[in-house]
């Protein structure tokens, strides 16, 4: 059933349906219903979203405007990033807090555990005893398909959450942050985004955090989900859903992090396997406490006979192996049963936060696989 608040912004959206002429240095210039002009008053209670920002390029210091400019990424704070973005008084009420500042890469498994139970307690409880409907994470985007991951096994509501990042620095040409910052901020809001688990959404496109990955080092147009493509997409208008993720997420998961702490969380490394790869790296993670190897394999998940030696090896001393696949697309099976999971279609670095999370609740192999089947 849908609420009051969708009602009334379906019947604004409805009554706006005129077109308005005006004549400008001799020339009929005609506005099109939605065009900039003509401001949405909204009838209803706003949607409450909370920002939690954790740095990135989208909260990046740039030393000049000028396009491809260095910057220093997780500066400024997110009162900044928030401040006079424009028509967002009319999407959503908007409160925010910063959890961390940082560059993506320096976000650790402990900090995606800490944003993990914040987020658990911001959907729960709200802010101030004042109700949130959906949240905004901001984030660098080099490592945010890892943080979007964690998060839609572990925040476990029907609540949106929406994971942003920007490929250009505030100030900069042509600036993508603000954009996807107020699209991110109508996907969290609206009615149509719950019951997704976690979404990332950049240049207007909403993903799936299972399936997105950043695929281009520079372009606005970076995330894609490989084989699925996005779930839809958002405009000035909405967000606008074409299909639902099957994979269990959100209120649907598991995993319960929320009395976890970081010493919880297991060490669990990624091999890459080339021709003539020998085990020394394989070793070198187990010597140094790995409980969990992730093998991005050649084709089906294959390894050079050397690596794969020294897998087995470890395997029978308790090692857990998890075999994905290096061409970035396409399922890979469980081969020989005890000792390689498959990790179906996850990318490497999605099937080494699906292991530490399942480690974290059972030791069971026969369960290790089912969770690898179901998530
Ligand atoms: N290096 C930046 C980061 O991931 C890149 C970005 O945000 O786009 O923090």
């Amino acid at each position: 059933m849908r609420s009051q608040r969708a009602r009334n912004h379906v019947a604004t959206r409805t009554a706006i349906t005129f077109l308005a002429a005006s004549v400008l240095c001799g020339t009929a210039v005609a506005q099109a219903p939605g065009s900039p002009d003509q401001a949405e008053e909204p009838t209803g209670p706003l949607p409450h979203v909370r920002v939690v920002a954790t740095g990135g390029t989208i909260a990046g210091r740039a030393q000049s405007a000028e396009a491809g400019a260095g910057y220093e990424s997780g500066a400024l704070p997110i009162e900044e990033l928030l401040a006079d973005l424009p028509g967002l008084d009319r999407m959503a009420e908007v409160t925010a807090e910063q959890f961390i500042n940082v560059p993506s890469t320096a976000v650790s498994p402990a900090h995606w555990l800490g944003l993990a139970q914040r987020l658990n307690e911001i959907l729960r409880d709200g802010i101030d005893g004042r109700a949130v409907d959906g949240v905004v994470v901001t984030h660098g985007t080099d490592a945010l398909e890892e943080t979007a991951y964690f998060l839609d096994l572990t925040v476990l509501s029907d609540k949106p959450v929406v994971v942003v990042g920007a490929m250009r620095p505030p100030g900069t040409v042509s600036a993508d942050g603000p954009i996807n910052l107020i699209r991110a901020i109508q996907t969290a809001g609206a009615e149509e985004s719950h019951g997704r688990g976690t979404l990332v959404v950049l240049n207007e496109e909403i993903h799936d955090a299972r399936d997105a990955t950043k695929t281009n080092t520079h372009s606005v147009e970076t995330f894609r989900s490989r084989s699925w493509g996005p779930l839809g997409n958002v405009g000035r208008d909405g967000a606008h859903y074409y299909r639902r993720a099957e994979k269990r997420d959100g209120a649907r998961s598991e995993f319960d992090v929320t009395a976890n702490t970081p010493e919880d969380i297991p060490r669990v490394d990624i091999l890459y396997s080339y021709n003539g790869a020998d085990g020394v790296g394989a070793q070198g993670f187990a010597d140094a406490g790995a409980v969990g190897l992730v093998v991005a394999g050649s084709g089906g998940g294959g390894t050079s006979r050397e690596l794969g030696e020294t897998l087995r090896e470890l395997a029978q001393g308790g090692v857990w192996l998890v075999r994905t696949s290096r061409t970035g697309s396409g399922s890979v099976g469980g081969w020989g049963r005890g000792t390689y999971v498959g990790a179906d279609d996850l990318l490497p670095q999605k099937a080494r936060i699906l292991l530490m999370v399942a480690l974290m609740s059972t030791q069971d192999p026969e369960e290790i696989q089912r969770i690898f089947r179901e998530y």
